[in-house]
């Protein structure tokens, strides 16, 4: 879906650009992480004299967990990719062009397919929150008992409790230690 045929791009004029609305998209992420909403946006393609640049602005959401009281959420997420992609083959010679000079460049395929897939993945990856919150004044959980204290509020341990089998122990001395006996 996040894949464009340039060709017709390729043969324009460098300044020339093109925009390609996202609608609907949906992407694997990753195991770990899903998308909740669908990708909306718009991909802008131009060319320059060497290759095309692409830029796109997307919006999507991702499936979270509050990191306080752990209820599932939707978090919001606008991403942005800045892309330089050079052609694989020579446009006017259809021969194959040196791709070692920058191995790390993206690359049009041989049939001038630009994929952004991965580039989007990657920027959707790395917008995930590193905490979400239901709601700013989420309460979280009681760290004893694991209570939802959103749910329950006035939930209280007051003072610590100890087992009553434990409280015995620990005023019983063994007889031993008196040294008057
Ligand atoms: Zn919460
Ligand atoms: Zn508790």
């Amino acid at each position: 879906m996040l894949s464009y045929n340039v060709a017709g791009l390729l043969r324009a004029t460098p300044g020339t650009v093109r925009t390609y609305p996202v609608r609907a998209t949906t992407l694997a992420i990753a195991d770990d992480l899903r998308l909740a909403a669908p990708i909306e946006g718009e991909v802008r393609l131009s060319r320059t004299g060497r290759s095309i640049l692409a830029r796109a602005e997307l919006r999507t959401a991702l499936e979270e967990h509050c990191s306080r009281c752990l209820i599932p959420l939707v978090a919001p997420v606008v991403v942005r990719v800045d892309e330089e992609a050079l052609p694989s083959i020579d446009l006017l010679t259809g021969q194959p062009l040196d791709l070692t000079s920058e191995p790390e460049a993206l690359r049009l395929d041989d049939h001038h397919e630009l994929d952004l897939t991965e580039p989007v993945r990657e920027a959707i990856a790395l917008a995930e929150p590193i905490r979400s919150l239901c709601r700013p004044d989420c309460r979280g959980l009681c760290a004893t008992c694991g209570t939802d204290l959103n749910a329950d509020p006035s939930h209280r341990h007051g003072e610590p409790e100890i087992d009553p089998r434990l409280a015995a122990l620990a005023e019983w001395r063994p007889a031993d230690d008196d040294p008057t006996t």
